[in-house]
């Protein structure tokens, strides 16, 4: 086979702080989220699809949280390790689609610059990075601003 499809799925929830890193952005926020590396629901879900894809478990066994080399992680590096480990298992991205679920911040305004990063992390087209915002319509964790949450979905190519 010479396709893989992977799915990931992140949350954390808002603490004190006055900024999020959703996508490899920095936004400017009135809370903080509670993680031990930056909290960045997006890139983790993302970094899940791709260890998903390949079927090497997820993020948690590869960046374990109680191991303090990932205290406070820009988790761009995150991404770039498991680009590494993508490729150098002989396969490629082919894209990536991400959803981001909250009602604050607004990702809109970023999401171009997020998938700039992220394109320019897999080494991939920014065509090849989708990023979507939605929110929950005011119900459930996210809906009540208790946190934020990301899908992602990643097709890997075999290089
Ligand atoms: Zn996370």
């Amino acid at each position: 086979m010479n396709i893989r499809i992977g799915h990931g799925y992140d949350v954390h929830a808002f603490g004190d702080g006055d900024h999020v890193m959703i996508g490899g952005v920095r936004i400017a926020h009135d809370h903080g989220v509670l993680a031990h590396s930056d909290g960045d629901v997006a890139l983790h879900a993302l970094c899940d699809a791709m260890l998903g894809a390949l079927a090497l478990g997820d993020i948690g066994a590869h960046f374990p949280p109680a191991d303090p080399q990932w205290k406070g992680a820009d988790s761009r590096v995150l991404l770039r390790h498991c680009q590494a480990l993508v490729a150098g298992r002989g396969w490629r991205l082919g894209n990536a689609d991400l959803t981001v679920v909250c009602e604050r911040p607004r990702i809109g305004p970023h999401a171009q610059a997020m998938r700039e990063a992220i394109a320019s992390d897999l080494g991939v087209d920014a065509g090849a990075i989708g990023v979507k915002a939605t929110t929950s319509e005011r119900l459930g964790f996210t809906g009540r601003g208790e946190g934020i949450a990301a899908h992602a979905v990643c097709l890997l190519v075999a290089a």
